[in-house]
């Protein structure tokens, strides 16, 4: 894993270039094309990240549902797509477990538990920096549960700091988003037997009226989606402060 470090350590300071370079030239200051021409040379340079983006559920796994029809498999993809789009504009390299409505198993045995194998599969790929896991929960029991929270694999530091990230990122973008990461344990298949750094966003919960009406809306996907790039965008930065 040293070499994914250094990796990163280089993106965080080509990113933290490119962001420099777009201060110097908004403010349209003296100097500008030296510190851009540097900041573009160290991007050349830098293999970025590689981001894989994995949409829960499709085809005959809906997932959980909420009322009007709401499908968590749907929801699910919408996010992941949007987060596909910001973060190959952040500069990652994103891949993606499926990009329609599709089951990923293989074979006609055990449906559910081939998809699983399928998405740890892509997560554990040499590869793979970061997996990122979108899903949508569901609550059954007394009174109601909101807001987005965030899984970490229980693999490591890395996959902790970028859940905290992405869980802050989250709850600046809604109140109710405020719960802790919580890590993740041998009922969260893909998490629990990760290798690479890897969390699961649950972006809310389907079984409550306010955040089933709330995930319902598109704009509010986008901005659920940006706040989750931006909270990856975050943990590699800190990665590379350290
Ligand atoms: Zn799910």
């Amino acid at each position: 894993m040293k070499k994914k470090t250094a990796i990163r350590s280089r993106f965080a300071a080509a990113l933290a270039a490119l962001l420099a370079v777009a201060v110097f030239v908004s403010a349209g200051a003296a100097g500008a094309s030296a510190v851009a021409a540097n900041g573009r040379a160290d991007v050349l340079r830098s293999p970025a990240p590689l981001i894989l983006v994995d949409a829960g559920h499709g085809g005959e796994d809906g997932g959980a549902s909420g009322p009007g029809g709401l499908l968590e498999k749907e929801l699910n993809l919408d996010i992941a797509m949007r987060l596909r789009d910001v973060l190959r504009l952040m500069g990652f390299r994103v891949r993606m477990t499926r990009e329609t409505d599709v089951s990923l198993h293989t074979g006609e045995g055990k449906r559910k538990r081939s998809d699983l194998q399928t998405r740890l599969d892509a997560i554990n790929a040499d590869d793979v920096d970061l997996c990122v896991s979108v899903h949508q929960n569901s609550y059954a029991g007394k009174g109601t549960a909101r807001g987005a929270q965030v899984f970490c694999a229980p693999n490591g530091e890395e996959s902790r700091a970028f859940a905290e990230s992405v869980q802050s990122c989250l709850k600046a973008l809604r109140s109710e988003n405020d719960r802790g990461v919580k890590r993740a344990g041998s009922s969260v298949f893909i998490l629990n037997n990760a290798e690479n750094p890897a969390i699961l966003v649950e972006c809310g919960f389907l079984s409550d009226p306010l955040d089933a009406l709330y995930l319902s809306k598109p704009a509010n996907r986008a901005e659920i989606a940006f706040a989750v790039a931006k909270g990856v965008a975050e943990g590699f930065r800190q990665q590379g402060n350290e």
